[in-house]
C-alpha cells in the first residue's frame, strides 16, 4: 500500500513536471489538498508531510476540522456549494473561498468577514462548459460580476475557478481550461489585480497547468477514493 507522504510527493512531482513541460516555474503551482471526507487525524498525516493548504467542500465539517486543527497554522479554503444561510460560517474560519457564483452570498461574507481576519481571499466559479447541472456563472456574465466583486469590503478577488465537465481527452481538457484562462486575461486588461487560476483536479491537473493554473484541487491521487460524495 501507498503511504500518503508518498502520494502527496507523488502528486507534487507530478505537478512539477507538469510544469516544467510547459515551460512553467513549478513553484508557481499550488497544491491544495482538497480533504472533504477525510477524518482529521488523515489532515494531520499530510500537514506533517509539508502539506499547508486544505480545500473542504461541507461547511459543518470544515468548520471542525478548522478548530480542531487551529494549532498547526494551516491556510484553510471553502470549495463547495455556498448557501446564504451558512456563510458566517464560513466568513469565520476559512481563508478562501472559491466557489461564489453570486453577488448576494458575497454581499454577505463581505458583511460577515470578522475585523479582526485579514480579508478573505475569493475566486469566482465559473461554468465553462455551460452544462446545467453544475454550479458557477456563464462565461458571458462573469466580466460584470468580477467587477462588481472587486467593490465589496473585507474581501480580495483573488481570481477564477472552474469545475469542468470531467473527460479523458486531453484536447477536451485544455479547451475548457483555456476558457477559464482567456477569461482571466480579459479581466486583467480590464485592469482587476487577480493572480490566481483555480483549476484542476486529480485526472486533469497536467492539462490545467499546461493552460496556466496556479493552484490544483486535488483529493483522490493524494487520499484514496471517498466513501462518500
Ligand atoms: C472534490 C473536489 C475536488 C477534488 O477532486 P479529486 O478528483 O478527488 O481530485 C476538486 N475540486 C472540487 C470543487 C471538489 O469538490
Amino acid at each position: 500500500m501507498t503511504t500518503l507522504p508518498a502520494k502527496l510527493q507523488a502528486v507534487l512531482a507530478r505537478i512539477a513536471r507538469a510544469a516544467r513541460q510547459c515551460g512553467r516555474d513549478p513553484a508557481d503551482v499550488r497544491l491544495l489538498a482538497v480533504s472533504k471526507t477525510w477524518p482529521v487525524d488523515v489532515l494531520r498525516q499530510a500537514a506533517a508531510a509539508g502539506q499547508r493548504a486544505f480545500g473542504e467542500s461541507f461547511v459543518h465539517e470544515g468548520v471542525g476540522k478548522v478548530a480542531e486543527l487551529r494549532a498547526l497554522g494551516l491556510e484553510w479554503h471553502f470549495i463547495g456549494a455556498l448557501q446564504s444561510n451558512k456563510t458566517r460560517l464560513i466568513a469565520e474560519s476559512f481563508d478562501w473561498v472559491h466557489s461564489v457564483d453570486r453577488l448576494g452570498v458575497a454581499q454577505r461574507l463581505a458583511a460577515q468577514r470578522p475585523a479582526s481576519r485579514p480579508p478573505l481571499s475569493l475566486c469566482l466559479q465559473v461554468n465553462v462548459s455551460g452544462e446545467a447541472t453544475k454550479r458557477g456563472v456563464s462565461l458571458a456574465d462573469a466580466p460584470a460580476l468580477a467587477h462588481a466583486l472587486v467593490g465589496l469590503p473585507a474581501l480580495r478577488l483573488r481570481g477564477l475557478m472552474t469545475l469542468p465537465a470531467a473527460s479523458d481527452d486531453w484536447l477536451e481538457q485544455r479547451r475548457a481550461f483555456r476558457r477559464l484562462r482567456e477569461l482571466s486575461e480579459q479581466l486583467q486588461a480590464d485592469g482587476l489585480p487577480l493572480d490566481t487560476l483555480s483549476m484542476g483536479m486529480s485526472h486533469d491537473l497536467e492539462a490545467a497547468i499546461a493552460e496556466g493554473a496556479t493552484l490544483v484541487r486535488v483529493g483522490t491521487a493524494i487520499f484514496g477514493e471517498r466513501h462518500r460524495v
